[in-house]
């Protein structure tokens, strides 16, 4: 794992900025970067620690052994452009009652997902939808041979808004979600000032947390939201037999999943 380190510009002064762009591996692209393994990272931490503006960690970088190694994996969260769905539709498809109306948490989804069209398929087989990262779908065929035999449940998704069919190339995953909740300490909170409930930092800075009680489920959806205003999506983990089809089929790119704290035994 690599670590990228990160400061906003508006925290330090412009000389500040120059100063610290001196440090040898410091970079600058909406705010400053250093990696933990460059040469002047130590000087470039201790310079912010003295401004009293630490650096903070942005980013982690996984290497493809580290995901091998991973009992489970966590999803990034977005996507490839893949489907249309209609928007309007989302009113059957969810029970917003629920819902919060400043965190976007707590839809509950009651009815199949509309689409414009059906899909066209090239390698990408499974694939969260660009918009709802907490919602995969999958081509039907390649579901039915290689899903279906995990233990992976699906649902039907309707083609067609006014008179809807189920569709013939498109299924979508049934992904349970757990009640049990994981340590989210490293992350930073935020409490939305409606419903008073507690969201996090969409980033992934270390070996990701997993729910105390891990599911033996072959996917899954945390209980806690990630995400910043009215966006609110849980935390997909698939197992590594799961992570192993995808990567071996090449069907979604094997670095979509991160590493989690739960290591193979
Ligand atoms: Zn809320």
């Amino acid at each position: 794992m690599e670590k990228l380190f990160y400061i906003s510009s508006s925290s330090l002064t412009d000389e500040q900025s120059s100063t610290l762009l001196t440090c040898e591996g410091a970079y600058s692209q909406c705010g400053i970067w250093i990696s933990e393994y460059a040469k002047d990272f130590e000087k470039a931490y201790q310079l912010t620690e003295e401004w009293g503006v630490s650096l903070k960690v942005g980013h982690a970088y996984f290497s493809k052994k580290e995901r091998e190694k991973s009992a489970v994996l966590v999803s990034r969260g977005g996507g490839p452009k893949t489907v249309k769905h209609d928007w309007d539709s989302l009113n059957r498809t969810y029970d917003f009652s629920r819902l919060c109306p400043k965190c976007g948490m707590d839809k509950i989804q009651i009815d199949p997902f509309y689409l414009c069209s059906e899909p066209k398929y090239n390698k990408v087989k499974v694939y969260p939808l660009d918009d709802i990262y907490d919602v995969f779908f999958a081509e039907k065929e390649w579901y039915r041979q290689y899903l279906a035999p995990l233990g992976i449940e699906s649902r039907p998704v309707m083609i067609g808004v006014k008179t809807p069919r189920v569709s013939q190339t498109t299924v979508q995953l049934v992904i349970h979600d757990v009640e049990s909740e994981m340590n989210m300490t490293p992350y930073e909170k935020y409490e939305c000032n409606a419903c008073g409930r507690i969201k996090y930092s969409p980033k992934i800075i270390d070996f990701y947390p997993v729910p105390e009680v891990v599911p033996e489920l072959p996917i899954f959806r945390s209980k806690e939201y990630v995400l910043t205003g009215l966006l609110a999506y849980r935390r997909v983990f698939i197992t590594q037999q799961v992570w192993q089809l995808l990567v071996s089929h090449k069907v979604l790119k094997g670095w979509y999943w991160e590493p989690t704290i739960l290591r193979m035994p």
